[in-house]
């Protein structure tokens, strides 16, 4: 039987620098990683492709999908729907490939109670003043904009001791290679080796 993936939740404030992470993570396209692309009702924004950063839908294909039992989690996020496909996660799984879900710590909440050997990882930024900084760094936007997000981005962040695994984003390079190692620490945890070379230890360990 091939061995099943890892399903890691990545969650952060907007401007933790989440998404340029895991793009990072996955830019060599390996064969045993992707990341999970979330259906969501909010406006695609430019320089984003349908089916490539989401599958955007409109709110009653999203209710549709919801009473079809199509989601594996879902969320409202600042006032738009997000969720994680069932059977994409699924079939990806039995696949062997390690899925990455980019999901708020609502949707992570969920997930954890159904995979409870899910593994999550919080992004934080390093200070309020360097968040806000990235925050806007992003457009000209008003203070009023960036004092919302800022709110937005302390509750969001208020739920980083729900997970196993925190980084400090400060140094780009260096929060990488901190995801990179949680990555090759689950593939290695006991629970993980003893399922992929089941047959090799029944082997080794027989008198
Ligand atoms: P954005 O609109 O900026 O792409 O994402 C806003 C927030 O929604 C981010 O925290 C992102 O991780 C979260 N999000 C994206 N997809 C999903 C999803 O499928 N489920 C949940 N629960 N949150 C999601």
């Amino acid at each position: 039987m091939a061995r099943r993936g890892n399903l890691f939740i990545l969650a952060a404030p907007s401007g933790a620098g989440k998404s340029s992470l895991i793009s990072a993570l996955l830019k060599d396209q390996p064969a045993n990683m992707q990341v999970s692309v979330s259906h969501t009702t909010r406006a695609m924004r430019p320089g984003e492709e349908n089916g490539v950063h989401y599958h955007f839908v409109d709110k009653a294909q999203f209710e549709a999908l919801i009473a079809e039992d199509a989601f594996f989690e879902y969320a409202e996020v600042f006032g738009n729907y997000y969720g994680t496909s069932r059977i994409t996660i699924e079939q990806t799984l039995d696949k062997g490939i390690d899925v990455f879900l980019d999901i708020d710590w609502q949707g992570a909440r969920q997930v954890k109670a159904l995979i409870p050997d899910a593994v999550g990882v919080y992004i934080l930024p390093p200070s309020k003043a360097e968040l806000e900084r990235r925050l806007r760094g992003r457009g000209q936007d008003s203070d009023e904009v960036i004092a919302g997000r800022m709110a937005e981005a302390i509750s969001e962040m208020s739920h980083y001791n729900e997970f196993d695994y925190v980084i400090v984003n400060e140094d780009f390079d260096a929060a990488l290679a901190d995801l990179e190692g949680i990555v090759k620490s689950q593939r290695n945890t006991l629970a993980r080796q003893a399922e992929a070379y089941s047959d090799m230890l029944e082997d080794l360990l027989a008198q």
